[in-house]
């Protein structure tokens, strides 16, 4: 029996090969540079919020001043400044607006009567009540977001808030695509399909993967089974992108021909991995382009992406931490018979009674079942030569960060 390399080793292997020299830095407007990956830190040129202001509506005053009445000396709404508070007097004052030199705390209007001019307060007040800090969220010259990280809508605001209008950002990788196999049809061609054929669901789904890490597609079609038209869409894809990915045709049959041209064109390794779905996979390069083989099945295709291609584009995109987040979730199913591979099982996350994270099983496992993905949220992970029974923790990988 071959060994199987375990996925841990082949994803080491990958990342290890990522060369930082592809990164190339552009500016971006900030309305555009969602899911970007940041190549510079981000220092704060100013303090946020900027002065100290209002959390409430109500009345500023010193709190030592409180009960009252305090004659109403000014009206400060948000966006403009008030007069120095003369003690003994207070300030309507809206939320967000600064505090007046002089005053220490906001009293929220529903604790506040106001008679005759004058207000007066139920209640104790404290030293700095309802009063937002300057700097509280962001400090003057401080370290905002850091070099490679992906933005997020909400880091796009934390950008905005301390005036950036554009941002320095790694040039989204270009990727390339091509599905091999002579059975294959894509959808688009508005071609019915012949006895044999089946529709091409690899080119959807990695072009759907790719545009969520926030990459361009460069789409090489479907290339038949056959050495000459194999080779030729393999060079064609290396010149025109950072990265090849091809599905299919890599296992050693003879109607398989990736291994070969690649080898011929580059360099190749072809693993046989200990994962489930999956196994055959290769890794190699075009001249200088790197090349991932997938294998043909739609399950294993997901997999594959997600555990291995995904984390080196992301690593080779300027990415800090490529990898999947993973959880523990209590197992609502058994795993049967201990197998060779690491199994990715897709499975369902959700609470049970007791308000606990648990995980049922998609019925049919096959590799060719691509509904299992698609009526899953999770991969749940069953290391080689172990067993998973209902009740046990198992680990499992949410299938939201990858869509
Ligand atoms: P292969 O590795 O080329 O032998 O393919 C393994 C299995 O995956 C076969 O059943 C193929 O028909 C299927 N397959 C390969 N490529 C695709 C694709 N692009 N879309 C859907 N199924 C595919
Ligand atoms: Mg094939």
């Amino acid at each position: 029996m071959t060994t199987l390399l375990p996925v841990e080793a082949a994803l080491a292997q990958v990342l290890a090969n990522v060369r930082g020299d592809v990164r190339v830095e552009i500016q971006v407007d900030l309305i555009n540079a969602l899911a970007c990956v940041l190549a510079v830190d981000i220092i704060s040129p100013l303090a946020v919020p900027g002065d100290d202001n209002s959390a409430m509506d109500g009345y500023a005053l010193r709190a030592a001043d409180a009960t009252g009445p305090l004659p109403v000396s000014q009206r400060i709404p948000a966006g403009t400044v008030g007069a120095p508070l003369q003690p003994g007097t207070a300030a309507r004052i809206f939320t967000g607006a600064s505090i007046p030199e002089g005053a220490d705390a906001v009293v929220m209007q529903e604790n506040c009567t106001v008679e005759n001019g004058s207000v007066t307060v139920s209640g104790s007040v404290k030293v700095g009540q309802n009063i937002r800090p300057r700097g509280q969220d962001i400090a003057q010259g401080q370290v905002v977001l850091s070099a490679g990280r992906r933005l997020r809508p909400q880091d796009l605001g934390l950008l905005a808030s301390i005036g950036a209008a554009q941002v320095t950002v790694f040039r989204p990788l270009k990727v390339a695509i091509l599905s091999t196999g002579d059975e294959l049809v894509d959808p688009a061609s508005g071609t019915h399909l012949q006895p044999g054929q089946l529709y091409n669901s690899n080119r959807y789904t990695l072009a759907g993967l790719l545009s969520s890490l926030n990459m361009e597609v460069v789409d090489a079609g479907i290339i038949p089974d056959d050495p000459e038209a194999t080779a030729l869409a393999l060079q064609g894809a290396a010149d025109s992108a950072d990265c090849v990915i091809s599905s299919g045709g890599v296992s050693v049959g003879e109607e398989d021909h990736v291994k070969n041209q690649v080898e011929k064109l580059g360099s190749l390794n072809l693993w046989k991995l200990a994962i489930k779905p999956g196994k055959p996979l290769a890794f190699g390069a075009i001249g200088n382009t790197p090349f991932f083989g997938l294998p043909g099945n739609p399950t294993s295709v997901y997999v594959t992406f997600c555990l291995v291609a995904r984390p080196f584009l992301l690593k080779m995109q300027g990415l800090d931490e490529p990898e999947a987040v993973k959880l523990m979730a209590v197992a609502a199913f058994n795993s049967g018979k201990p197998g060779g591979r690491q199994e990715y099982r897709r499975v369902t996350v959700g609470n049970n009674a007791a308000g606990g994270l648990e995980t049922m099983d998609y019925g049919n496992q096959s590799s060719g079942v691509l509904s299992s993905v698609s009526h899953s949220n999770a991969l749940a992970v069953i290391p080689p030569g172990s067993v998973i029974n209902e009740g046990d923790l198992v680990e499992v990988i949410l299938l939201d960060q990858f869509a």
